[in-house]
């Protein structure tokens, strides 16, 4: 597992915004950015879970946490304009995204994989980071540092049977990951990229695998250094990469 010493100060005067913060990895890279000076900006379905995070990160660091519920499933451009707006008056610009929030969906044959879950999956897990990035391009673009990262997984790289939905749902994200990165290459400072976290001992990895114990997962823990680097001013030459969490190695 990469090795990282990040400076407490790593990320000092960033503004980051994390997807599915309420929860998982995504509720461990909000308090571990918190933590390395980061102001986060905390999105997730549930506000009673979101609340229970701003309580923690408030307690450490005061001052530098802010909520927004928002429901991806049923969210509206417009939702997403008024979180852009709210944002434009809370902060310079936006030097952070992290798309982590998803669903993972039935196990099931193309077949048989039944239509609404199907456009629900695409709505929170694909439609909703396309209304995201767009409204918070601008902000973006304001940093002079910022990193776009997505949240892939191995069956949005080699598909595997059954995994429906959520599998092209991850591979339609490795799309909008490249699609970006060439548009962004040479027209802002923006660096975009995704993440592949691997299996990892959360909730979702639990409702993918229940017969499996979950000691033998890794934490979202053990990934933090990963984390960590790919929104640091460090990785300020990585661009349009499909990352693997497991084998991340960027002196290679
Ligand atoms: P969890 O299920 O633990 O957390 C998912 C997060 O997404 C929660 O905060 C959840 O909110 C939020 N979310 C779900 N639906 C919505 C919605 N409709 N609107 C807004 N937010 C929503 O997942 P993980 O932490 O395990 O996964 C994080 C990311 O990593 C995902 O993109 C996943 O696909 C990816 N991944 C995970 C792996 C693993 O083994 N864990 C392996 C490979 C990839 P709430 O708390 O309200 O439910």
């Amino acid at each position: 597992m990469f090795e990282y010493s990040a400076p407490l100060d790593l990320l000092t005067d960033r503004t980051i915004l994390i997807t599915g913060a309420s929860d998982g990895i995504g509720k461990v890279c909000a308090k571990i950015f918190a933590d390395h000076g980061a102001s986060v900006i905390l999105l997730g379905r549930t506000q009673s879970k979101l609340e229970q995070v701003y309580d923690e990160i408030e307690a450490q660091h005061p001052g530098r946490v802010i909520i927004h519920p928002l429901d991806f499933s049923v969210a509206t451009m417009e939702d997403y304009q008024v979180l852009a707006s709210s944002l434009d008056e809370q902060f310079d610009c936006l030097d952070g995204l992290l798309h982590n929030a998803a669903l993972l969906g039935i196990r099931s044959p193309i077949e048989f994989y039944p239509d609404q879950q199907w456009r629900e999956l695409m709505q929170v897990n694909v439609n909703a980071a396309f209304y995201l990035t767009k409204a918070l391009l601008p902000a973006l673009s304001r940093s002079t540092d910022a990193r776009l990262i997505f949240t892939s997984s191995s069956v949005g790289r080699v598909s595997r049977a059954y995994w429906g939905a959520y599998a092209v749902s991850k591979f339609a994200i490795e799309g909008l990951m490249q699609t970006l990165a060439d548009e962004l290459r040479n027209t802002t400072s923006i660096r975009v990229n995704s993440l592949n976290p691997g299996g990892t001992r959360t909730n979702m990895r639990r409702d993918a695998y229940p017969a499996e114990d979950p000691a033998t997962q890794p934490t979202a823990a053990s990934l933090m250094p990963v984390y960590l680097y790919l929104m640091s001013p460090d990785a300020r030459s990585l661009h349009g990469q499909a990352i693997n969490v497991r084998d991340f190695n960027p002196g290679k």
